[in-house]
């Protein structure tokens, strides 16, 4: 009953404040006690470090990430947090590692050869020689072509990439007027990237846009890798997107539908080669001389333990500990690197703000709950499980839906935050404009109604919730690093990393403190 009269003095008051158009209040000493502890004694760099150098590579379902997952349940009890879980989340798949590439050129001249395996393909049956063969199938005739001439064969199976000189910064950091352009936005697509909306196709596992089919004519992906199979092909190489030794790679074409043991086995080993060096083994074959190779790829495939997890731990709230305030980043990342940017870069600064909060004794009103999630780059689908178990959806609401006071998501690179995307979330705007206030130095008040896409806090706004995603200084994350061979630690600013950890531990505690939750649309 007392809880209700509160309740209600709360709404009266609010109703009251908004009528005189006071402003949203802002703890400017608690913000400056997280400046001064996230600026003058950061772990940020710490975390990012141990993440990147040491756990490594982080795919979902392998043991790397298994391992990964310890240490930050380690390390979250290391810094006072309580209900620290790893918290399965379904089905996922085998265990994939890469522990071994090994990638020549022999003929006609010798050169070690950059290239890297795709996620979830067998090795090469030991080691394999043979020359280089360039196979081009378009159409089902193209099959009858080939049928029974492919054995052993090292396939060249796309085009070359043209890659002339760049004359563009590899990083960059956002101009003032594509700030003002983000600010200025008045309809964002409620999910999806500028008017482009997208829909999880439940089928291919994949959004897509909202009217268009995930899959196309002509001979899909997965026949072609059917046939390299059947046809015993030694190993099957491509030309990288990416340039000046940076390789992009991610995962073996039908992955995301199927990351069986099974799956797996019936690919062909399949490579990611540097531009630059497969556009040589190319022109060099098209003239009629042997491009002879040498490749050997070992996989380990883990059949012990097939599903995934999130990793959580939390602050306690005090009188609305019901009520949860969460905040977080995707712990799994590709294999060719070390996940750095995508997304140590955002565990770091979500572990880095839960220290900051945790070392200057907060008595948050809310829960504040980090979480650390699993194959987000499978479609952000381990925070997508985490929702639907814990929250629901306004549709099909859990028992907590109307517990999640808001979610703030940290990943697209370790690139300054400058603001914050709503989400199509316009009743928020105000509330962060008075929170971003305290940031203007930093120059991080930009507020944009657009969405962030690919990312886990979709998993929040698509279910009703407020989920947000921070506006980051894009740096070298679509050009360099993210999904590369070049993801490391040394792509990581520190000065970058504290002001982003600074500031989502200060957003993080004035949504637990504020009197009512975050609004959300349409309610
Ligand atoms: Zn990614």
């Amino acid at each position: 009953m007392t809880t209700t009269i509160r309740l209600l003095a709360i709404g009266i008051a609010v109703t009251q404040t908004q009528l005189v158009g006071a402003q949203e209040p802002v703890d400017r000493a608690a913000i400056a006690r997280i400046r001064e502890e996230g600026f003058q004694r950061s772990q940020v760099m710490t975390f990012a470090q141990y993440m990147t150098d040491v756990l490594g590579p982080r795919v979902t379902g392998s043991p790397g990430l298994r391992r990964a997952e310890q240490w930050a349940k380690t390390t979250m009890t290391r810094l006072g947090l309580t209900n620290v879980v790893i918290e399965p989340w379904g089905e996922h798949g085998v265990g994939w590692t890469n522990v071994y590439t090994s990638l020549h050129l022999l003929e006609p001249t010798y050169q070690p050869v950059i290239g890297y395996p795709l996620a979830f393909t067998p090795g090469t049956s030991g080691k394999v020689t043979g020359e280089a063969r360039i196979v081009s199938i378009a159409t089902e005739a193209d099959f009858a072509r080939y049928r029974g001439k492919l054995s052993g064969a090292i396939v060249l199976a796309t085009p070359p990439r043209p890659v002339g000189q760049q004359f563009t910064p590899d990083a960059t950091r956002f101009t003032a007027d594509e700030l003002r352009a983000l600010q200025r936005t008045t309809i964002g697509a409620p999910t999806g990237i500028d008017s482009v909306e997208y829909r999880w196709d439940v089928v291919n596992k994949t959004y897509v846009p909202v009217g268009s089919s995930a899959t196309s004519g002509g001979v899909s992906p997965t026949e072609r890798l059917a046939f390299f199979k059947s046809e015993n092909v030694g190993a099957v190489l491509q030309a990288a997107p990416g340039r000046d030794g940076t390789v992009f790679v991610d995962g073996r074409p039908g992955s995301r539908q199927d990351r069986s043991y099974r799956g797996v086995m019936g690919s062909p080993p399949m490579v990611a080669v540097a531009a630059e060096h497969y556009n040589r083994i190319y022109r060099v074959t098209a003239q009629g001389i042997p491009a002879r190779m040498e490749i050997e790829i070992r996989n380990a495939l883990d059949t012990s333990i097939t599903t995934a997890d999130n990793v959580t731990g939390e602050i306690t709230g005090g009188d609305l500990k019901d009520q949860v305030v969460m905040l977080g980043g995707h712990f799994d990342s590709w294999h060719a690197a070390t996940g750095a940017t995508d997304d140590a870069a955002g565990v770091a600064v979500a572990l880095e703000a839960m220290r900051i909060l945790k070392t200057i004794g907060v008595k948050p009103r809310r829960t504040i709950r980090v979480a650390l999630w699993s194959y987000e780059e499978g479609g952000v689908v381990g925070s997508r499980a985490y929702v639907e178990r814990h929250f629901g959806s306004a549709a099909k609401p859990a028992p907590d839906y109307d517990r999640l006071a808001a979610y703030f998501n940290v990943d697209n690179g370790a690139g300054r935050i400058r603001g914050i995307y709503l989400h199509g979330n316009e009743r928020a705007r105000p509330i962060f404009e008075a929170w971003l206030a305290p940031f203007a130095d930093l120059e991080a008040t930009t507020i944009t109604i657009n969405n962030a896409f690919g990312v886990d806090a979709l998993a929040f706004d698509q279910a009703g919730l407020p989920g947000f995603q921070f506006i980051q200084d894009p740096l070298d994350y679509d050009s360099r690093t993210h999904h590369s061979n070049m993801d490391v630690f040394d792509r990581l600013p520190a000065d970058d990393m504290r002001r982003n950890a600074v500031i989502l531990a200060s957003m993080v505690y004035l949504a637990s403190m504020r009197d009512q939750p975050l609004p959300r649309e349409g309610r």
